[in-house]
Order: C-alpha cells, then sequence, then structure tokens
C-alpha cells in the first residue's frame, strides 16, 4: 500500500469513527483486507472487529456485502454507521416493499458502502443475481462459529455460505467471530473453502473484566443483593435458566427498588422489543434472562453481568460474559454455582440418546464445572480451553486476589456425614442424613427408630445450614454420589475418608452461611465527585439527544468518550476532537450541545 493509502487509513479513522489509533490487531486485520486476501479473524467481543471491516469498505472501490445472523443486530450497526455519515443499509424481511424498492434503487446506483444482509437472504438466487452485477468489493462473514456444528450458535443458512466461494471466485471474504475452539476455527476455513487465509487470532484475555465463581448460599438471592449494591446505576444482564426464573427474580428485584425486567422466548414479541429497546436507551436498568438474551447485542456500557446458575459451557459462558465491557471500561461478571446445577444439568443430559452428542454436552459440562470449582486464574482458564496460553492475571479475579487462605481440615465432620450415610444404608438424601446427625425427633425418624442409632445427634453441634454445606462439597469432591432417588451413595473415595486414609480440606469461606454474609442495601447517599457529577449531567444530554433522534444513547458517544469529556471538560471545538470517539462527523452533529455544557461547568 502507499504512504497516501495509509494516511488516508488514519485520516478516515478519526474523520468517521473518531479513534486516534487501531487497537491491537485491526490494522493487521484491514490491511489483509486491502490486499484481497481472505482473512478469519478471531477476537474477543469489544476487541473492535467491525472496525476492521468497515474502514476498508470505505476505502476500496464498490460495495462490501456483510452477513449477519441477527436483524436486530445489523439494524443498530447500520444506523451507528448512517450516525457517522457513512452509507450503509439492510434489507431484510423488517422492511415493507416501497423501503426494500428504495435500497435496490441506491444499490443499482452505486449510492451505498456497505450491504447487511441475513444468510437466508444471501442464499437466494434473485438476491445473487443483483450483486451479481455490482462490483463487490469483498464479503464479511460477521459470527462465523455459527457454520460450525461444533459450535453453539450453528445456523444451516450459514452452513451454504460454502457456495459464496463458487459463485464469487475472485472476492475476497472476511470472516470474523469472538470465540473459536480450534474445531470450530478449521470448520470456518474449510466450510466457507477460504482461499489461502490469512489467521489473526486475539488473545482471549479481556482485561476489563473482572471475573468472580463462587458457591451460591441458597437461592443466591443475597449474594445477588449486596452484588447490586456495587453497581447502583449500571447497566447489567442476570442470566437465570429457567423462563419462571426469570420473572420471579426480576419481580424480587423491583420490590427490592431496582429497575429490573424478565426476558424469554415465551414472552410476546412486544413485550421482548419493549425490553430491549428500554435496556438499549438506559431507561430499564437490569434485564434478568434466559440465554435467549443477548446474541449480538451491541451496547457498549453493560457493566456487569450475572449467572445465577452453572451455564452448560465455557463457550456460552464466556460469550455471555463477553457482553460487559465493550467500552474497555472496568466491568464486573459473577457466577454463582451449586453441586444441584450440575446435577440438574446431567439430569437434563440424561434424556439424550447415547453417543458422541451426548458425550461432548457432558464434557463440556464437566469442564464447566472445573473452571467454577477451581481455584486457579479464571483468566488463563478460559485462554487454556481456547487454546491460548497467558500468564496469570494477577488482579482480574477471584482467585488471583485471593490471599493465600489456609485450608481447613474438615475429615473429623466429613467421616460424621459420611458414617451417617452409611448406618441409614444409603437409602437417604441430604434433609433426612442431616436430620439424623443433628439429632432431630420427627416422625420419620422415630418411626424407622433411627434415633436409637449411634451416629444420632452425633452432629448437633454444628448448624443443618452447615451440614448442607459439607454435604455439597462431599458431593463436589466426588466423596458421595446421588442415586436415582436423590439418596446420598458412598463412592470409593468417600470410603477411603471414612477410613481414615484420605483428608479432606476445604476453604473455610465455603462454609460460611448466608447469615454471616448478609449485607443490607446500602441506604447513605453517596456523594458524588464534581466529575461524576458532570458525567451524570453527560448522561442526561446524551439520552436526551438519543431519545429525539430515535437511537440508542452509545451510537451518540459510548460513555468513555463522556467519561474523558468529564474529565478534560474542553472548551473549544479544536480540544473537544481531541476526545476519544469524536470525530468530524460525530462533531457536527452532536458536539455543539456538549461543548455547551463542557463550558459550562468551567
Ligand atoms: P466487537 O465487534 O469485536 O465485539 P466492536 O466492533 O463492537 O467490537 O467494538 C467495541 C468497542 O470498541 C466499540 O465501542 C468501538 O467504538 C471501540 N473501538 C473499536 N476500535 C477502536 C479503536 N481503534 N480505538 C478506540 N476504540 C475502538
Amino acid at each position: 500500500m502507499s504512504s497516501i493509502d495509509h494516511q488516508l487509513k488514519y485520516q478516515q479513522l478519526k474523520h468517521y469513527f473518531g479513534h486516534d489509533g487501531f487497537r491491537a490487531l485491526q490494522e493487521e486485520a484491514i490491511d489483509t483486507i486491502l490486499s484481497q486476501r481472505d482473512l478469519l479473524m478471531i477476537l474477543p467481543t469489544g476487541g473492535g472487529k467491525s472496525l476492521c471491516y468497515q474502514l476498508p469498505a470505505l476505502l476500496l472501490e464498490g460495495i462490501t456485502i456483510v452477513i449477519s445472523p441477527l436483524l436486530a443486530l445489523m439494524h443498530d450497526q447500520v444506523q451507528a454507521l448512517q450516525t457517522a455519515g457513512i452509507k450503509a443499509a439492510m434489507l431484510s424481511s423488517m422492511q415493507n416493499e416501497s423501503e426494500a424498492k428504495e435500497i435496490y434503487r441506491q444499490l443499482y446506483n452505486d449510492e451505498l458502502k456497505l450491504l447487511y444482509v441475513s444468510p437466508e437472504r444471501l442464499n437466494t438466487s434473485s438476491f445473487l443475481q443483483t450483486i451479481n452485477e455490482m462490483q463487490i468489493s469483498f464479503f464479511v462473514i460477521d459470527e462465523a462459529h455459527c457454520v460450525s456444528e461444533w459450535g453453539h450458535e450453528f445456523r444451516d443458512d450459514y452452513r451454504r455460505l460454502g457456495t459464496l466461494k463458487e459463485n464469487f471466485p475472485n472476492i475476497p471474504i472476511a470472516a470474523f467471530t469472538a470465540t473459536a475452539t480450534q474445531k470450530v476455527a478449521s470448520d470456518i476455513l474449510t466450510n466457507l473453502r477460504l482461499h489461502n487465509p490469512h489467521l489473526i487470532k486475539g488473545t482471549i484475555f479481556r482485561d476489563n473484566l473482572f471475573i468472580t465463581a463462587t458457591a451460591r448460599q441458597k437461592n443466591g438471592h443475597n449474594q445477588l443483593i449486596a452484588f447490586l449494591n456495587k453497581h447502583s446505576n449500571d447497566a447489567g444482564i442476570i442470566y437465570t435458566l429457567s423462563r419462571k426464573n426469570t420473572e420471579t427474580l426480576a419481580t424480587f428485584l423491583q420490590e427490592k427498588g431496582f429497575s429490573a425486567k424478565p426476558y424469554h422466548a415465551g414472552l410476546s414479541t412486544q413485550e421482548k422489543n419493549t425490553t430491549f429497546q428500554g435496556f438499549i436507551h438506559d431507561t430499564i436498568q437490569i434485564v434478568v434472562a434466559t440465554i435467549a438474551f443477548g446474541m449480538g447485542i451491541d451496547k457498549s456500557n453493560i457493566r456487569f453481568v450475572v449467572h445465577m446458575q452453572l451455564p452448560k459451557s465455557i463457550e456460552g459462558y464466556y460469550q455471555e460474559i463477553g457482553r460487559a465491557g465493550r467500552d474497555g471500561l472496568e466491568s464486573e461478571t459473577l457466577l454463582l454455582y451449586s453441586a444441584q446445577d450440575s446435577f440438574q444439568r446431567e439430569r437434563m443430559a440424561d434424556e439424550m440418546p447415547e453417543g458422541p452428542y451426548k458425550n461432548n454436552v457432558l464434557h463440556k459440562l464437566k469442564q464447566m464445572r472445573d473452571f467454577a470449582y477451581a481455584q486457579s486464574c479464571r483468566h488463563q482458564t478460559i485462554a487454556a480451553y481456547f487454546g491460548d496460553t497467558i500468564d496469570t492475571c494477577q488482579k482480574k479475579c477471584d482467585s488471583c486476589l485471593a490471599p493465600e487462605i489456609e485450608k481447613e481440615d474438615i475429615t473429623e465432620l466429613a467421616q460424621k456425614y459420611l458414617s451417617t450415610i452409611y448406618r441409614l444404608n444409603q437409602r437417604f438424601g441430604k434433609s433426612y442424613v442431616t436430620d439424623v446427625l443433628t439429632g432431630q425427633k420427627n416422625e420419620k425418624i422415630v418411626k424407622f427408630e433411627h434415633d436409637k442409632l449411634s451416629v444420632y445427634g452425633i452432629g448437633k453441634d454444628e448448624t443443618k445450614t452447615k451440614w448442607h454445606l459439607i454435604s455439597d462439597y462431599l458431593l463436589e469432591i466426588n466423596a458421595l454420589s446421588r442415586g436415582d432417588y436423590k439418596e446420598l451413595l458412598l463412592t470409593p473415595s468417600g470410603i477411603e475418608i471414612l477410613k481414615g486414609n484420605q483428608l479432606v480440606m476445604i476453604n473455610p469461606q465455603r462454609l460460611i452461611t448466608t447469615k454471616s454474609a448478609r449485607k443490607s442495601k446500602q441506604t447513605d447517599t453517596i456523594e458524588l465527585s464534581f466529575e461524576d457529577q458532570h458525567f451524570e449531567t453527560l448522561r442526561e444530554l446524551r439520552r436526551d439527544i438519543a431519545l429525539e433522534k430515535g437511537i440508542a444513547p452509545y451510537m451518540v458517544f459510548s460513555d468513555k468518550t463522556l467519561k474523558e469529556m468529564a474529565h478534560t471538560l474542553p472548551t473549544n471545538k479544536e480540544e473537544m476532537l481531541a476526545v476519544h470517539g469524536m470525530g468530524e462527523v460525530k462533531y457536527s452533529r452532536f458536539g455543539e450541545a456538549f461543548l455547551k455544557l463542557t463550558q459550562s461547568f468551567q
């Protein structure tokens, strides 16, 4: 590329996108596309993939066709591009005939630089014929992992994209995805028939995400509230397993004064849209959702993601937490798990026919469970899962921050628990075992004469809750298993513990009960610093503008831009243009209103 092109690249970057420089790997991807070579880029969510094809689309002659799996996602992207003064459009089933006609008119008159389409649309012969007559610069395949049956979001229409290379052998393809195991990556390369592709793989490490995974106490509500109190004005997603759970949890949070709404596939389209739009437009703070929510969601200021149960795979989990902090600002994720979750998921898998698919599901679940229970660096474990080697994060996860915890020896307690199970002939579940152990006198115990057993009441110095936590832990470390009727069974490892041949060590924090950890909702008024107050005022202006224009607030400016504005308080146009995310186009649309405010803050 000539030096003029090089200059132009930077000029356009600032002019249209407001950025002063490229992030890691962006320039390499852009140069690959500009040199007409096929590309597969694997970069975590928030890494800045869109720019990698949007900028070359502007620099190259002709039109760029972007294939994307979700209408909502396309819609947001196109709106954001148009807001930045770029000629982009989408063709979808959402448009009526006259709207579609208008887009075809623009297409024939070479008025567009980017056209977004769904894979279904692309695969139709009429559409293929239309674009056959155009000058196409390159094809973009977004969320490319959808072509792989090994991925977690396989789409049949994506697999058919393999024919693109047959129909357009000379047009380069650039494929992008956030999550790819080696298997998925090689599926993408073969299914799309990429020719001599350049492979760019970014590190999986998201250094602005703080990851915590901790044992859930009861239904986890108290832990959740303590977490949310640290994020009082922040936007976030809470994932939960069932539709019903999303509703009860959202109601619970509303009663506690949070702005929360449920979201699941069983709601009407209108309800779903209202919640989706409210969340995008910052009028709903929290969405409590099943995994039906969030794919491709393009909201850059999600500050937290919570999982109330163990997800089914690390891939899915990583994708979901990846929705937090796309703007690069500090964000937090919390996973609450219990032994119960993996049993429940295993039981769901039990229904599947035996075979490789079922084995794959169970294997992924086991990896997820190991991740939750592990005490090693969370980021490192995730990276290893995706075939990446990184140093420990040092300070971005609970494991790395935990002081070297002295483990407590609970072998004796474990032996009491296990011998009670043994004396009960391994025929009862957790509650009954605990009742006998703590010396309860209920009808059933008296009837079975279990109050006459030597183990009756030997555990009465500890609370029932503590015994339940010990029971869960013994299941976790595989000293116990469960039968078909939830009865507790001793495993070979449990027998070794009973015989005194094996110690049981635990992080003592795992045995702290909810009561001692409970924290009331903070009622103190928090003193905002001047900078925070300025940020809030700028946010209000952003919300007003977004409402007036009918676009999402982050399309006006990102949180990062507003934070920098609140910090530097520009006094004139020049200083305003120096702010991250402020290009000429954005300045001419919205800049002055913000400048008036920052001037007034002086
Ligand atoms: P991805 O598609 O990889 O998830 P996006 O393309 O949505 O990521 O980009 C995430 C965020 O990063 C956006 O808010 C975008 O404005 C910002 N961003 C992208 N490239 C740059 C850059 N070169 N400099 C600063 N911010 C950038």
